[in-house]
């Protein structure tokens, strides 16, 4: 695609001074007209280039949205292939499907990898995280969107068993659903968790004969409203 004319004769003076991109929004700029892009900024207390203190240009986040900045995403490494607006690229990281996410676990010193590409924790989690310590399991439900998203919705977990007479038991749970990563703290009897206690996982669950460890199977459904 080329480029309007007044940008091509803007050259690189509205690039990013850090990262050298068209900037990402909130464009930051010093008082001698450096450019630091919404991402970069995070990173820094002063330009770079004369140390002096940095504040949103509102000429340059006009200028973006007018000529419609765009920036290839930076997962881009990562499988991303998605173009985004300029002005919409720090949205966009904290969705990207390509993003990298703390594992939940290492604020507690239970992972070592602290940083897993999103697109594969699920299966880090099933791989690493697959033991039950102590005296319940802990299931909360996430989105992967912000809180706006994440209000709308609340999260059922079903767990149900048809016992030798027959009988079929079940128990379930509803709880709130929430932005990714914004995982509460666990305080007792916290709204935001479906607790299971062992005793109950082994009642409803089936046990798995396997070589070195006891795995429990156990039935569920779930239902999103
Ligand atoms: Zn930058
Ligand atoms: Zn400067
Ligand atoms: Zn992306
Ligand atoms: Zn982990």
């Amino acid at each position: 695609m080329t480029k309007p004319r007044v940008l091509r004769e803007l050259g690189d003076l509205m690039d990013c001074t850090i990262c050298l991109e068209e900037p990402a929004s909130p464009i930051h700029s010093c008082a001698n007209g450096h450019i630091i892009c919404g991402i970069c900024v995070d990173q820094v207390k002063k330009c770079g280039m004369c140390q002096t203190d940095l504040h949103v240009s509102h000429f340059a986040e006009r200028l973006s949205r007018q000529f419609e900045f765009t920036l290839p995403c930076r997962n881009q490494n990562c499988g991303c292939d998605e173009v985004v607006a300029a002005a919409e690229m720090k949205n966009h990281l904290q969705k990207c499907y390509f993003r990298y996410v703390l594992c939940t676990e290492s604020k507690s010193g239970r992972c070592d990898d602290a940083k897993v590409p999103l697109k594969e924790y699920g299966k880090h989690l099933q791989e690493r995280h697959n033991q039950i310590t102590g005296d319940a399991i802990y299931f909360w439900m996430t989105v992967l969107g912000n809180k706006e998203t994440a209000e709308k919705y609340m999260f059922e977990l079903k767990v149900f068993k048809t016992l030798k007479n027959g009988k079929k038991v079940e128990a379930s749970w509803t709880i709130p659903i929430v932005a990714f990563h914004d995982r509460p703290k666990y305080v007792e009897d916290s709204p935001f968790y479906a607790v299971v206690p062992v005793r109950m996982v082994k009642e409803f669950g089936t046990q798995i004969e396997s070589e070195n460890s006891h795995q429990i199977r156990f039935v569920t459904s779930y239902r999103i409203f």
